[in-house]
């Protein structure tokens, strides 16, 4: 293990496994009129596979949506995967605090992430801060996290078991995952976890599980184009 400290301002997203298609929905509507069904309707009837897409996103029938499986590598600070982790139809294995040495990578908010906090809860809008304010936050976070992981290092020299050392370490610590979830899962996380003006719903995230939710949907949009085009028009509503 190096002490050398890492820090970086980005998340790290990556489909490592799927078997999702807009065919995949298409499959399990028609089992209701046709009893049986092909995987190639998709293909050999594109207008009516959209047709009866935005007919299931616009009447909210879900079901046909979760018969699709995506998983996920996920590195991220531990303060977006404890937001991360309240969205109960994913599932998740991290990495363990117990079992191995937590690597010196942390968070440090980039010179493009909105620093000031303006209105009221509930209703407040980020600003850019002034160069001032950038200054301090990057030097600060850097100078706090260095003596953390210092301390965290004494004390596993020390002997003492990495899931007591490890009490030091602060939330902008990197993390890693596995996250599988369906199409359905995943709508209702990105309608929740990104922010666009046009939603029905919108929705106020904070910017760093948006980070990682845009780069979710980038790679559902490529695997469901249909799917995804249907929710965009539907005002980004889970079914
Ligand atoms: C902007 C924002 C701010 C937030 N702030 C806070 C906060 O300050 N404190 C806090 O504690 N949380 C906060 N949350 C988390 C929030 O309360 C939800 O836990 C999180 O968004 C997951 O939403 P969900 O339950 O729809 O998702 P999931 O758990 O993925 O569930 C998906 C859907 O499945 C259904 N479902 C799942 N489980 C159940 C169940 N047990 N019973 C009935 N239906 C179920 C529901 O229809 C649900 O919408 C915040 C979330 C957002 C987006």
């Amino acid at each position: 293990m190096t002490d050398e400290i890492r820090f970086r301002g980005d998340m790290t997203v990556e489909l490592v496994k799927h078997a999702a298609s807009d065919a995949d929905v298409v499959w399990a509507a028609r089992v209701s009129t046709k009893g049986e069904s092909s995987l190639a309707d998709v293909e050999a009837d594109p207008e009516r596979s959209r047709g009866l897409i935005n007919f299931l996103m616009r009447d909210r029938h879900g079901t046909p949506f979760e018969h699709s499986t995506m998983t996920f590598y996920v590195r991220a600070p531990i303060f977006v995967f404890r937001e991360f982790m309240r969205h109960r139809t994913f599932s998740y294995n991290e990495e363990s605090g117990r079992y191995r040495e937590l690597a010196p990578e942390f968070y440090v908010p980039g010179p493009s992430r909105k620093l000031v906090q303006q209105g009221k809860p509930g209703k407040y809008e980020f600003v850019e801060g002034t160069p001032e304010q950038h200054k301090l936050v990057s030097e600060s976070t850097r100078e706090a996290c260095r003596q953390a992981y210092a301390a965290y290092r004494e004390m596993l020299e020390a002997g003492v078991a990495r899931e007591v050392a490890r009490t030091v370490l602060p939330v902008g610590l990197y993390s890693s995952m596995y996250a599988t979830c369906n199409a359905r899962a995943l709508m209702n996380f990105l309608s929740l976890r990104t922010r666009r003006d046009d939603s029905k719903f919108p929705s106020f995230p904070q910017r760093e599980i948006e980070m990682v939710a845009e780069e979710m949907e980038r790679e559902w949009a490529a695997l469901m184009p249909l799917t995804h085009a249907a929710f965009e028009a539907g005002g980004r509503v889970a079914p």
